[in-house]
């Protein structure tokens, strides 16, 4: 049983301003697994006050004293990844193998992919006589989700280091244990005081503390779209910078040149993996009309390889996070069947033999229409809908008619084909088979968003640009 009492805040395990708590669930077992202190608007102004008092001292840091720091994170971070992959099974549910490998390993690629753009990032150029400098814009508040939890913690602390600010972070309420791990891996890795703080708690009490804060330069957020309008809603008074990462119901074109049983498979399977709990998620296949029937027969094939039970053991996924997603998911399931999708696997209830945690069927829908509400709502659960397209220009019309943007795939032998698919699709992060890229600009069009994360681009949301016109004169010496 984990307890976690205290906060992070200016380089100390501090106690927070209220007595209060929370519990966090093991969606395996439904037992309360730990319990976390309940933060406020006192603690968040605590730790904004050493994060601002930080700020001078880090700003200043060269590049070199900020790579050093990275690379002891760095160290520390692959001692702890053991913690880390326990904390993230027992708060979320992720397959012991998903949450020690992918898992870990996309903190540890943000950490990497850090110290690299640092190493040669262009923080001051000369134009003619003007000089251009990006500067760390100050101190930034840092609010994420539960799905990835590491992943969207890692790809905003690390890039905010690097660039110099100093930050309050406010991990979701149902992932705090990554969270700690997180803290306890920069304490033990030297990050000066109030760099870096932590502040347990829920959206209402601590989020809009956050985003309404005099004191907050910036916030990033990932989450769903109705928390990312609340939060810019709440920071506009104070004119902040927001950069969101919100929702998304990502195509995946599957052309008919493509290895068909390869690609649908694949498909399947990846739609899968966290149980669907991602937003980037290619939650809408599409496939040449009449080749649904054969979409069908791999679909139901793959689907009967994926086993679904206890994280700790050795299944393909778990649980959902909470029971609130689990019946959510299971109402779109039903809606899916009453709006006349045709049942490829899976479906309404638990698999068979769980009765027990918060388990949903993998679930693939074939024959979906466009208009339906499975064809349109983010579902974020283990649910599969596949739609059949007339043509290229039918195929890029549905891919485009949603209001998210984030990413989408393409599949297709014929590759100059795949690369105008793609890029006819509006959406801000587009797969060609499969490939796979860490430096690549990651965010949203539309409702999925504004902003991008990771590599070098993740950078740019935490600089201010400074122009100073006349710096140089052409008498000076280059
Ligand atoms: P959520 O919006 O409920 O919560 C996200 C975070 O925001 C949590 O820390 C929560 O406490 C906080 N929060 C909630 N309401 C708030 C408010 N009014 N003010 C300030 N903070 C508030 O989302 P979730 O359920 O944790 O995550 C699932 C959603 O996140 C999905 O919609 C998913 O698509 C999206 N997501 C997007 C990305 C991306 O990169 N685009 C990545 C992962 C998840």
């Amino acid at each position: 049983m984990r307890e976690y009492l205290e906060f992070y805040i200016d380089g100390q395990w501090t106690d927070p301003a209220q007595s209060q708590t929370f519990e966090v669930v093991n969606p395996a077992t439904e037992e309360v697994a730990g319990t976390a202190a309940l933060g406020s608007a006192a603690d968040v102004d605590k730790a904004v006050a050493a994060a601002r008092r930080a700020f001078p001292g880090w700003s200043a840091t060269s590049r070199d004293e900020r790579l050093g720091v990275l690379r002891k994170v760095l160290d520390v971070y692959q001692q702890r990844i053991g913690d880390l992959a326990s904390a993230l099974t027992e708060e979320m549910g992720a397959p012991k193998a998903l949450a020690g490998g992918f898992q870990v390993n996309l903190g540890l690629g943000h950490l990497t992919t850090a110290i690299e753009v640092l190493e040669h990032f262009t923080f001051e150029e000369q134009r003619g006589g003007t000089l251009i400098v990006k500067e760390p814009i100050g101190v930034c508040g840092l609010i994420t989700p539960w799905n990835w939890p590491l992943n969207q913690i890692a790809v905003k602390v690390f890039p905010a280091l690097a660039t110099g600010c100093t930050m309050v972070l406010k991990p979701s309420e149902q992932s705090p244990f990554s969270a700690q791990v997180f803290a306890e891996i920069l304490h033990a890795a030297g990050v000066p005081a109030g760099v870096f703080n932590l502040v347990q708690g829920d959206g209402a009490g601590v989020g809009r503390a956050i985003s309404g804060h005099p004191d907050i330069d910036m916030v990033s957020f990932t989450g769903s779209t109705r928390a990312g309008i609340d939060i810019a809603a709440a920071a506009a008074a104070g004119v902040k910078r927001v950069t969101q990462e919100l929702g998304g119901k990502g195509p995946n074109v599957v052309l008919d040149d493509a290895d068909f049983a390869a690609n649908v498979g694949a498909g399947v399977a990846t739609m899968m993996v966290n149980s669907g709990q991602t937003c980037s998620a290619g939650s809408r296949m599409l496939v040449p009309s009449e080749r649904m029937a054969e979409a069908i027969d791999v679909a139901a094939q793959t689907l009967s390889q994926i086993t679904v039970g206890d994280p700790e053991g050795d299944f393909s996924i778990g649980p959902v996070v909470s029971e609130a997603q689990f019946d959510k998911i299971q109402s779109l399931i039903q809606k899916g069947i009453d709006d006349g999708a045709t049942l490829v696997g899976g479906g309404v209830g638990r698999p068979d033999g769980l009765t027990v945690g918060y388990y949903v069927q993998p679930t693939v829908f074939a024959d979906v229409k466009n208009d339906m509400t499975i064809a349109r709502e983010e579902i974020f659960g283990p649910v599969l809908t596949i739609l059949g397209y007339d043509s290229i220009d039918h195929a890029v019309d549905i891919a485009n008619d949603t209001e998210y943007g984030l990413a989408a795939f393409v599949a297709g032998a014929d590759l100059e084909q795949a690369r105008s698919v793609a890029r006819r699709i509006r959406a801000g992060n587009i797969t060609i088979n499969g490939a796979f890229d860490f430096g690549a600009p990651f965010g949203g069009y539309k409702k999925s968003g504004n902003g991008r994360e990771w590599g070098e681009f993740g950078f740019h949301d935490y600089l201010e640009i400074k122009a100073v016109i006349g710096y140089a004169s052409e008498d000076d010496p280059e």
